[in-house]
């Protein structure tokens, strides 16, 4: 199968047989995918001039409605998605959940959103201020939505929650969409954007599509646009220095590399359910996606006096994980994307074992459930240590993308913020504790640092959403090394493709311009 492009309402086909899309169980191409000789300019301004007035001059409520009908025409084809998800990605059925119900649930969160921001077509802040001795001469902010098209670039890991996570968003405020998956795992994102646009919700424009490489999308971006990239720190340096992007002022946010780390509180002593929940959220996030998700744990902090228990425990969950190909049942951790990133995660793995000693795993007699193993993209869960991590550097700057953490041992709670911040800034971390003040205190130390803390205790050890689940109340993304952007966060996550202009005037006419608006 050769994927089309969907630009300009139409689906084009890339000049020549493209990229090859592989299994990476089998190394089986899947399909093939070309974006050569496109006119993504003229596709860009198809977009801005029709798609753009059009999604405009609906409501809130009724651009909520179209999420709806696109939830619902995805769900109807969920299995499909499974499948594909399978055969291009390699991803169990958990994996395949978080990335295709994790899209499906999301456009239906800010559906419901939307509806409750009612038939405006535009939003403002909340109140008003006094700008002069007189009450009448007041001020307030208004939010409209860009004149532009929003291009969304993703990573391999998610091409279906990528996808949805940022167009939800989009829609609803107003923009339209551009989409940029991937290429090597951009079968699913074919196959969810051709249902969609079979169903003829969205006016025509409003969601574009390239499968293939991106070429020289970022010389036509203009200042009424915006740029949403998540990938390598590498790509953003490239795309975000292009000459034109800088020279257009586009906004441009980056979601990027993270060392996530996790912590487990002095007061947390093995044997506890809260020790027991720490241990078992670690394995999980270590080989969900295989290890493949950018909130995933990297670094996990533990007291010095708890760091051989804390071993002990993980390596004995993680013998129980067996890794293979997802179609044999009891296969529970499937293979990395490709053999390029399997590849660069053993590189990474090589240069952590400078500054670490082996705990499990590292490959050695691993035997994954395969047809042809060799062939595959596999990759042995692995636990490295380090006991004096103030003292390593690569363990905090080199991110694996695959199923490796290390575990390091702090000796007092100063030495675990000073581990914390080391990391140059993350997507996600989570606290585990039942000691409320320690909880409060890393609120404090380890907020800056990060887009999102998770604090455990043991009333909510059963019942949180994870440490790498994002969740389309919060906000996503992170500071520093996690590229400094930010998406999501309900209401918040709309005003990133809105104008916040200040208006002021006669408090009379302002109190008629807030009456009309949805407050956000
Ligand atoms: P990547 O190689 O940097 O690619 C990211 C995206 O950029 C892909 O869609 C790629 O397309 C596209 N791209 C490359 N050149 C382009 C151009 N000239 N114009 C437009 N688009 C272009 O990253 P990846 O290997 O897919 O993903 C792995 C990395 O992503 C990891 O480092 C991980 O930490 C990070 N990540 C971060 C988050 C987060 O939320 N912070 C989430 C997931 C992943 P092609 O595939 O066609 O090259």
């Amino acid at each position: 199968m050769k994927l089309l492009n969907y630009l300009a309402g139409q689906w084009v086909e890339g000049e020549g047989l493209g990229v090859s899309l592989c299994d990476p169980v089998s190394a089986e191409p899947v399909a093939f995918a070309s974006s050569e000789g496109l006119d993504l300019a003229a596709a860009l301004d198809f977009a801005r001039v029709r798609a753009n007035p059009a999604l405009q001059a609906l409501t809130f409520a009724q651009r909520a409605d179209l999420l709806a009908q696109l939830a619902d025409v995805l769900m109807v084809n969920r299995d499909s998605y499974y499948q594909a998800a399978l055969s291009n990605s390699g991803n169990t059925a958990v994996d395949a959940g978080i990335d295709v119900d994790g899209g499906i649930g999301t456009l239906k969160y800010f559906s419901a959103l939307g509806k409750s921001l009612g038939e405006s077509c535009f939003a403002v802040e909340a109140g008003m201020d006094r700008l002069s001795k007189e009450k009448t001469f007041q001020s307030a902010h208004v939010l409209t939505p860009l004149k532009g098209v929003a291009i969304h670039i993703n990573a391999f890991n998610f091409p279906s929650w990528g996808l949805w996570e940022k167009a939800s968003v989009s829609l609803l405020a107003g923009v339209p969409v551009f989409a940029k998956p991937a290429t090597t795992s951009s079968l699913l994102t074919y196959l969810m954007i051709k249902d969609v646009v079979d169903a003829d919700i969205l006016p025509p424009g409003s969601l574009s599509l390239i499968c293939g490489g991106g070429h020289d999308l970022m010389d036509h971006v203009q200042s009424s646009d915006l740029v949403f990239f998540t990938g390598s720190a590498d790509t953003a340096i490239k795309l975000r220095s292009n000459a034109n992007v800088i020279r257009s002022n586009v906004r441009f946010s980056v979601e990027a590399d993270s060392l996530n780390m996790s912590l487990l509180g002095a007061d947390v002593l093995a044997g506890t359910p809260l020790f027991d929940a720490f241990i078992k959220e670690v394995v999980k996030e270590m080989t969900t996606k295989a290890g493949q998700k950018c909130t995933a744990i990297r670094r996990i902090m533990v007291p010095a006096s708890q760091i051989d228990a804390v071993a002990e425990a993980l390596s004995a969950r993680l013998a129980k994980v067996v890794v293979g190909d997802p179609r044999n049942e009891g296969v529970r951790m499937g293979p990395l994307m490709n053999k390029s990133q399997q590849q660069a995660a053993e590189e990474g793995l090589t240069v952590l074992l400078q500054e670490t000693e082996l705990v499990f795993g590292g490959g050695k007699d691993f035997s994954p459930v395969a047809e042809d193993p060799a062939a595959g993209c596999f990759m042995q869960p692995t636990l490295l240590r380090c006991d004096e991590p103030l003292q390593a550097q690569r363990i905090h700057d080199t991110e694996v993308f695959g199923p490796v953490s290390t575990l390091m041992a702090y000796q007092s709670e100063s030495e675990a913020w000073a581990l914390a911040q080391r990391g140059g800034g993350s997507l996600a971390c989570s606290v585990f504790t039942a000691d409320d003040v320690l909880a409060l205190r890393a609120v404090e130390m380890l907020a800056v640092h990060h887009g999102r803390v998770l604090l455990v205790n043991e009333t909510v050890q059963a019942g949180h959403t994870g440490h790498g689940i994002v969740m389309p109340q919060c906000v996503h993304g992170g500071p520093g090394r996690a590229g400094g952007g930010e998406e999501l966060g309900g209401m918040r996550g709309l005003k990133h493709y809105m104008q916040r202009t200040a208006i002021q005037g006669d408090v009379a006419v302002l109190k008629q311009l807030l009456d009309a608006a949805a407050i956000i």
